[in-house]
């Protein structure tokens, strides 16, 4: 999948007013430019984006080395429907967890991932650790 600069973000992020931000204002600044996401939840949702856009190199670049698979595979024909996240929980300044849902259908069957994630600062950068699913 495709989204222009101008379209609303996949990630579904909304401004102060409730309207859903654009790609570019959104997960494009950082799946399209080296700007590191400023906290773990717009981390978590540039990820969701990086998925629904197939882009691999982005969720490897952004999983951390300790927990990161050999190869990364996306699921074939998964359409992705939406993300809510429902809690950013800082512990420090360098960790924090973040609560979604993310919701796709394969093989037309609606899945529910319902997931905690962790994730963790190094020089700046925040990274997807592991989560637990509920
Ligand atoms: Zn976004």
């Amino acid at each position: 999948m495709n989204v222009t600069q101008t379209e609303v973000c996949p990630c579904g992020r909304t401004d102060a007013r409730g309207k859903v931000l654009v790609y570019a204002q959104c997960c494009g600044r950082y799946l399209d430019h080296d700007t590191p996401a400023p906290d773990a939840e717009s981390l978590m949702r540039s990820r969701y984006s990086a998925f629904v856009l197939g882009r691999v190199a982005y969720l490897e670049a952004s999983w951390h080395a300790s927990t990161r698979p050999a190869r990364l595979a996306l699921e074939q024909g998964q359409k992705w429907l939406g993300l809510e996240v429902k809690r950013h929980r800082v512990i420090d300044a360098d960790h924090a967890e973040v609560e979604f849902v993310a919701r796709s259908r394969v093989g037309g069957r609606g899945v529910r991932l319902h997931e905690t994630s962790r994730f963790v600062r190094e020089s700046g950068r925040w990274y997807y650790v592991d989560g637990e699913m509920h």
